[in-house]
């Protein structure tokens, strides 16, 4: 597989959120390599397809256990696999998954949502953490609302919203589509009238919660590995 970046951090959104937790970066997302990046995307740089490091699923697990273990002893950390898009290579993601699993890891998978999950996908012991991209990201044409439905109470679904439009559209789509996960809506960082938001979800959306992408909040826009 092509690994952009392992690092260790805290886990910035939705409900992991301030969880230590250890991300694995896979290379390559389907927007960037069709030239259409989300407006906001802060990880345009793990976008290629070729844009990291080839390492075999013990090479990571590896990497991971080697420089971690003095930190977590038998604490197994939460391993949040992200992207780029991470589907794009399904098969690694489930190797990964087969092997952090037994592992004793709980185990999120950040996903754009423009995938279908297949059973197979959604058998698997993670959380998902799943977007539904909005009018203003220029890929809400690309969402795969059938995938709702498959969620459960332990995964979530987010919206970034950077304006007004774009909260109508969650909401609509709330209602249009239910499922049984959390929902959580967040700005998009320095775009969002976040008074604006919040009044928002006071009024219309009392079923989500705000996530906000606290990594940034604390270290900045551009900072990696973070
Ligand atoms: S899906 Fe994620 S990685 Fe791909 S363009 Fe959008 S924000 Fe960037």
């Amino acid at each position: 597989m092509i690994v952009n970046e392992i690092f260790y951090s805290i886990s910035g959104e939705g409900g992991s959120a301030g969880r230590p937790a250890v991300f694995i970066r896979l290379a390559g997302c389907n927007f960037i390599e069709e030239k259409h990046p989300c407006y906001y995307c802060d990880t345009v740089y793990a976008g290629r397809n070729n844009a990291g490091k080839k390492m075999t699923i013990e090479e990571v697990f590896r990497t991971i256990k080697t420089s971690w273990e003095p930190v977590f002893g038998i604490y197994r950390p939460l391993i949040i696999i992200t992207g780029g898009e991470p589907l794009l290579n399904e098969k690694d993601v489930i190797n990964l998954v087969s092997v952090f699993s037994v592992a004793g890891h709980d185990i999120e998978i950040e996903t754009n949502g423009s995938y279908q999950l297949s059973n197979m996908l959604t058998s698997l012991p993670v959380n998902w953490s799943l977007d539904i991209k909005t009018p203003s990201s220029g890929n809400s044409n690309m969402n795969v609302y059938e995938n709702l439905d498959k969620l459960g109470i332990n995964d979530q679904v987010k919206f970034v919203c950077g304006n007004i439009k774009d909260l109508e559209f969650a909401e609509d789509i709330i209602l249009k589509y239910p499922t049984s996960a959390n929902l959580f809506i967040q700005p998009s960082y320095g775009v969002t009238d976040m008074v604006e938001l919040i009044n928002f979800i006071k009024m219309r959306l009392p079923m989500t919660r705000l996530s906000t992408q606290i990594h940034k909040l604390y270290f900045g826009k551009e900072a990696r590995g973070v």
